[in-house]
């Protein structure tokens, strides 16, 4: 950022509610299905039509709700929101406005800037508010004909789909910050089941409200929002060339408006969509058709109590407790199977170092090759551990390892059946390595005599020699000590 400046940003998600059917209706909300096919009086918004609100819907907000420490209200109210659109048949959408489900919450999490490269630079803990979360039906979509601009094609199957709208404070001050505040959001919402975070095909979108200030100032700048991003890297793009836009058009004697921006990722530029409404715009009232959504403190601490630990806790307790870097930790707790996979190898092996790296490289790379995620791995969690403790208790050295690793993940079989069936069990025995010392150097007498001349960087070369006549088998330390003694001598 320009220096002397200071971006404000606040983010809103609509996380797409996992239920079979939608918020107010019995229609399906699959995903695929042919335009206009999920469909009922209800969702169509027909006159005389009224909704049911989905007990599910309710389950999944709680859940997610809880899951970013927000205090759900006993008490919620739903309101209409007031717009015309052509994909919303009832002219309204049902939303909450001043009673909305959840309020005050806020999320500890790890959040760094990135190099050029993309890379992090500099991990920290750091503390963001939510304002709220509350619960309302989403629109359908309209379809615009590419082959006849004159054409436009509504399809109402995504209407009436339950939707977890969660609104930050406008606590980031940078792309970055937000950009790992919803990938956090998004692993939070998987992790517990309650949404896919599937941001492409939309069931995960964000907006981002952009100001800028003179660092230092308190008042904050005009916003604009720049809506329906659908990928976090477009986000994050986004957001840096909006911070970019105002600070430019600010200094050449400007002045941002409040509006409502689109980014267009071809050109990598935000461009104006339509000015910006304010909430009195939408004639806001509470919906007559459906009461207060009553919710029971039972219910929600039945739904604490089955919270699992979740990815970014998980995350600092692995940094915490195995030593691992901010972005191993990341990857491990990136899927709940990998994370159980990691800490059972883990305490099997009785070396989580070893069990992160075994994972982080080998593992992920034959699944990566095979195109399966971990439950379809053949090595068990416990088998990886039985790997590592042949390796540290020496019975078989760390390059023959890596063949057996192979082997397992074709065949399932146990390490230790591995190693017996090939007779790969390390030769320790001294004098066993001794004999095949003696006759790598009878071999060799040219280097041998250009080692006695001083080039002892031919040490590795008879390393190498004494490794491959045992077949690998033979305990790389020893061979060093012992050749070094003998051609020292
Ligand atoms: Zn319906």
């Amino acid at each position: 950022m320009k220096e002397g400046w200071e971006a404000v940003i606040g983010l809103e998600v609509h996380a797409q509610l996992n239920t079979d059917s939608k918020i107010f209706c019995a229609c399906s909300t699959s995903f695929g299905e042919e335009p206009n096919q999920n469909t009922c009086p209800v969702c169509l918004g027909l006159p005389g039509a009224l909704p049911v609100l989905n007990r599910q819907a309710v389950n999944n907000a709680g859940k997610a709700a809880l899951a970013i420490n927000l205090k759900i209200n006993p008490e919620s109210i739903f309101s209409r929101k007031n717009y015309f659109y052509p994909d919303l048949p009832k002219g309204y959408q049902i939303s909450q406005f001043d009673r909305p489900f959840s309020e005050h919450g806020q999320v500890e999490i790890l959040t760094s800037e990135r190099d050029e490269g993309g890379r992090p630079v500099d991990w920290q803990l750091r503390r963001f508010g939510i304002t709220r979360a509350h619960i309302e039906e989403d629109a359908g979509k309209s379809v615009h004909d590419i082959g006849d601009p004159t054409k436009s094609h509504v399809n109402l199957n995504r209407a009436g789909t339950p939707l977890l709208e969660i609104v930050s404070e406008p606590d980031f001050r940078t792309s970055w910050e937000a950009y790992d505040y919803v990938t956090f959001l998004r692993r939070t919402l998987q992790y517990i089941d309650v949404c896919d975070g599937n941001m492409e095909e939309g069931n995960l979108r964000c907006d981002a409200n952009v100001s800028v200030r003179p660092a230092g100032r308190e008042k904050f700048g005009t916003r604009a929002e720049i809506k329906n991003l659908n990928s976090l890297r477009f986000l994050q793009k986004a957001i840096d060339y909006e911070i970019d836009r105002q600070i430019a058009l600010i200094e050449a004697g400007g002045e941002v408006v409040q509006e409502t921006r689109l980014w267009n990722e071809k050109e990598n530029k935000t461009y104006t969509m339509r000015s910006k409404e304010d909430a009195h715009d939408y004639r806001y009232f509470p919906e007559p058709d459906l009461p207060p959504l009553e919710v029971s403190q039972a219910w929600m601490e039945q739904l604490r109590a089955e919270l699992p630990e979740l990815p970014e806790a998980r995350r600092q307790r692995f940094i915490r407790q195995y030593e691992l870097s901010p972005d191993e930790a990341f990857t491990l707790t990136g899927q709940r199977e990998l994370a159980d996979y990691f800490e059972e190898a883990a305490t099997t092996a009785g070396n989580p170092r070893a069990a992160a790296n075994w994972v982080l490289s080998e593992l992920l790379r034959e699944l990566k090759n095979a195109s399966i995620d971990i439950t379809r791995s053949k090595i068990s969690a416990g088998s990886l551990g039985s790997l590592i403790k042949l390796i540290d208790d020496q019975t078989i050295s760390g390059k023959i390892a890596k063949d057996v690793f192979v082997d397992m993940f074709a065949t399932g079989k146990a390490p230790e059946e591995i190693v017996k069936e090939k007779g790969l069990v390390q030769i320790t025995d001294t004098s066993a390595i001794e004999k095949v010392v003696d006759e790598v150097i009878g071999a060799n007498p040219k280097q041998f005599e250009q080692y006695r001349s001083g080039k002892t960087a031919l040490l590795g070369f008879f390393v190498g020699q004494v490794i491959k006549a045992t077949g690998g088998k033979a305990n790389p330390q020893a061979v060093n000590e012992i050749l070094k003694s003998r051609l020292d001598a």
